[in-house]
């Protein structure tokens, strides 16, 4: 352990329950974000900081001027580059020991599980059903922990997944919504820095499962709203007849889900 690694990580290490052991668990870790977006710049801005060994991250977007309202990864100077190339030359500056691979794809049945595969621990900051349901039943079927985000207006909720211990996102919804009920943050809005405090609490939840520590939302949706100021948590369970974790899966290998997102 050398001087600039202690100080760097001063801060963590002085928590008992992380430690010198457990900095270098997280050095160690390999987490994919799923999204260069609201949900994944705060939370690849602190597991870049927090020191992640290896962190993918998956968007195939190029930025746009009004994504800067929340997307904190990416500058003015960024917009019309991929959303991938400007994160790592962000990340790669608060903390240039991380290793970040760029995955500027959509994330497919083809290639999910490829990807899936080569990390640890997934994120999901997506803002559309059709991949949310993708990285799930990939994260499942690869038994890879998955800590799932969503905001809209001024709502947030996330939860973890841990495959094999509790629900996972089809155990509380089995299917993706009809096209046309849920509408996206592009036509529905988003206040900003609920962006922050959702993407914020997906990465502590990254780092107390790498460093397997308790309390993680494990069968609980934390559901927040900003306009009152509110915190409640909804508490979800385990479906046997879950179509991927159930006792007979019907779902034994990603599919692609084709609809169009949001309200026309
Ligand atoms: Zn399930």
């Amino acid at each position: 352990m050398d001087e600039e690694w202690i100080e760097r990580y001063s801060r963590h290490i002085l928590l008992p329950e992380i430690g010198g052991e457990g900095q270098k668990r997280l050095n160690e870790a390999k987490v994919l974000v799923v999204g260069a977006g609201g949900l994944g710049s705060p939370a690849a801005l602190y597991l870049a900081a927090a020191g992640i060994g290896k962190l993918g991250l998956v968007d195939s977007d190029a930025v746009d001027l009004s994504n800067l309202q929340r997307q904190v990864l990416h500058g003015t100077a960024d917009v019309g580059r991929p959303k991938t190339t400007s994160a790592a030359e962000r990340l790669a500056d608060i903390n240039p020991d991380v290793e970040v691979v760029e995955h500027d794809l959509r994330l497919e049945a083809a290639n999910v599980m490829e990807i899936v595969g080569a990390y640890d621990l997934v994120l999901d900051g997506t803002d559309n059903f059709p991949t949310r349901f993708l990285v799930n039943d990939a994260c499942v079927i690869a038994g890879k922990p998955l800590v799932h985000g969503a905001i809209l207006r001024f709502d947030g909720q996330a939860t973890t997944i841990v495959p094999g211990d509790g629900p996972c996102y089809r155990c509380v919804f089995p299917e993706p919504p009809p096209p046309g009920v849920v509408p996206s943050c592009s036509q529905a809005g988003i206040l900003g820095a609920v962006a922050g405090v959702i993407g914020s609490i997906m990465a502590s939840e990254a780092v107390k499962v790498v460093l397997g520590l308790p309390g993680i939302l494990k069968g609980r949706i934390l559901a927040m709203n900003a306009l009152d100021m509110t915190f409640r948590e909804v508490n979800v369970r385990k479906d046997p007849s879950c179509p991927v974790c159930g006792e007979n899966p019907v779902i034994k290998e990603p599919f692609d889900i084709e609809f169009a997102c949001g309200v026309d």
